[in-house]
């Protein structure tokens, strides 16, 4: 890449300023994509090009840390239990504080992540305001600053360029990344769309005040007014309330890449548990999240816990909502088929298989009659199998075996005589030790198949096999998944 790169594909500009003059825009207008001139491999560009800060060392520890974030992470839950130790609760403020838990962790699920990081539906100026006010109430930044990161989180997943990246651990992805300084800035990810919205630019412009209308003085009030109870509400509607949204949010960067199921994709970290989806008001079913992130659902089943998803819908039935995404169920059920064949292909490889005809040495009738008189060899659909170890065994008795030794028993084994089960084919062709030259007609290679490999599963490169041999394995290279 030369160091003129392309003009990606870019939305429309407006049409008020001649469509050059606007894309140029000047460095601070955050109206223009922030990510329109970066170059097609940006992120080996970016890691190679760009220096990290050195890993964090405990020597220079004061120098290392995010002093603001690190304060409000650690003074709210040691402030909150002090409160706590020395504060009556009253049911009311604990009903209360609950309630305020949902009211402000919504503002951050169903506004900051579902509504403005994925615009995954349109909602009304009220709902609006009232998700950017709840949100606030959580003290995780503005909604143009976290949704600035979250969009980085997912488009570099897992790489350095993800502020969030799970592969740097649990404690990292969890809050590490905001107590110490970030060791690189976050991949580029464009969020002018956000800083067209004025119900985002009057959060950002007033967030100082909103935090402690919202965090402090909202849930302090409120239980003064109904039943004067302003101290309990400050330390547990305010302060703890703050300490377990806090926790609980983070969780979905933290648990919700470490623990669970991944039934779309496992490709990267993140994945589906219900214990995330009850610690993070719905947010739990992550895999499901990351693979279609514009779905304003999380949990795409009625049984499965997604508040969220809950909210959204009823605010759609309310008239404050509209235009909620759904990702097409047809391809969403592509994505769990694959994983299922594939966990189906790993109990396939565990399992030994037959040898199919280019594996086997072809042998002449006269070789097999007098190799027939050495051990007891039978023809069944052109294939010799050797029957040793296995006369005794067999069910119909050994008589029936013995006199088709150095015989063509393809018309007894089929029907003839018995209608064998699906369990004798597949033992059968595990007694292969030959093809009989010539021996092999036409017409007849639906019995060459024993019935545990007529729905083999074939990865795209091995189809050319048609009895998807187990020797035909190819390197991971060409996988089709
Ligand atoms: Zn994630
Ligand atoms: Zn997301």
């Amino acid at each position: 890449m030369s160091s003129v790169h392309p003009r990606r594909s870019s939305p429309p500009p407006p049409m008020d300023k001649p469509a050059n003059e606007k894309l140029k825009g000047d460095k601070g207008d955050d109206t223009v994509p922030s990510d329109l001139d970066i170059p097609d491999n940006y992120v080996q560009h970016t890691l190679k090009t760009q220096k990290a800060l050195p890993p964090f060392r405990w020597s220079n520890w004061y120098n290392e840390i995010n002093w603001l974030s690190f304060t409000i992470l650690t003074v709210t839950p040691i402030a909150g239990l002090i409160g706590a130790y020395y504060t009556r609760l009253r049911w009311e403020t604990f009903l209360f504080s609950i309630f305020y838990y949902y009211v402000t962790g919504l503002g951050i699920t169903a506004g900051y992540h579902r509504l403005w990081a994925h615009r995954s539906y349109n909602a009304s100026k009220p709902l609006q305001y009232f998700l950017a006010l709840a949100g606030a109430g959580a003290v995780e930044g503005s909604i143009k600053w976290w949704s600035r990161g979250h969009r980085a989180h997912h488009r570099y997943t897992d790489t350095d360029l993800d502020p969030y990246n799970a592969h740097k651990g649990l404690l990292w992805s969890h809050i590490g990344w905001m107590m110490i300084k970030p060791r690189r800035r976050p991949g580029v990810a464009d969020v002018s769309d956000l800083s067209k919205n004025s119900v985002i630019r009057w959060q950002h412009r007033n967030y100082l005040t909103l935090i402690l209308l919202m965090g402090f003085i909202v849930p302090s009030v409120i239980p003064w007014l109904l039943w004067n109870d302003a101290r309990g509400g400050f330390v547990y509607a305010g302060v703890l309330r703050l300490c377990f949204v806090h926790h609980s949010t983070f969780c979905v960067n933290s648990l919700a890449h470490w623990l669970g199921d991944t039934p779309f994709d496992d490709k990267h970290t993140p994945r589906d548990h219900l214990v995330t989806a009850l610690v993070t008001i719905g947010e739990g079913y992550h895999n499901f999240h990351h693979q279609f992130p514009m779905d304003y659902r999380n949990a795409i089943k009625w049984y499965q816990y997604d508040p969220t998803k809950w909210f959204i819908w009823a605010m759609e039935k309310l008239g404050l909502a509209s235009h909620l995404k759904v990702f097409p169920d047809n391809e969403v059920r592509k994505g769990q088929l694959t994983m299922q064949l594939k966990k189906l292909r790993e109990t396939q490889e565990h399992l030994v298989w037959p040898s199919d005809s280019n594996d086997l040495p072809i042998v002449s009738w006269e070789t097999f009659q007098e190799q027939a008189q050495k051990r007891p060899l039978i023809l069944i659909a052109g294939f010799i199998h050797d029957a040793s170890n296995f006369i005794e065994e067999h069910p119909g008795g050994p008589h029936l075996l013995i006199k088709m030794i150095g015989k063509d028993a393809t018309t007894a084994f089929f029907g003839g005589v018995y209608d064998h089960s699906n369990a004798a084919h597949n033992l059968l062709a595990m007694k292969r030790v030959g093809v009989l030259d010539g021996g092999h007609p036409h017409g007849l290679e639906d019995k060459a198949i024993p019935p545990s490999q007529r729905l083999k599963i074939a990865r795209y490169n091995e189809l050319s096999s048609p009895y998807g041999s187990s020797t035909a394995y190819s390197d991971g290279e060409s996988m089709a998944y």
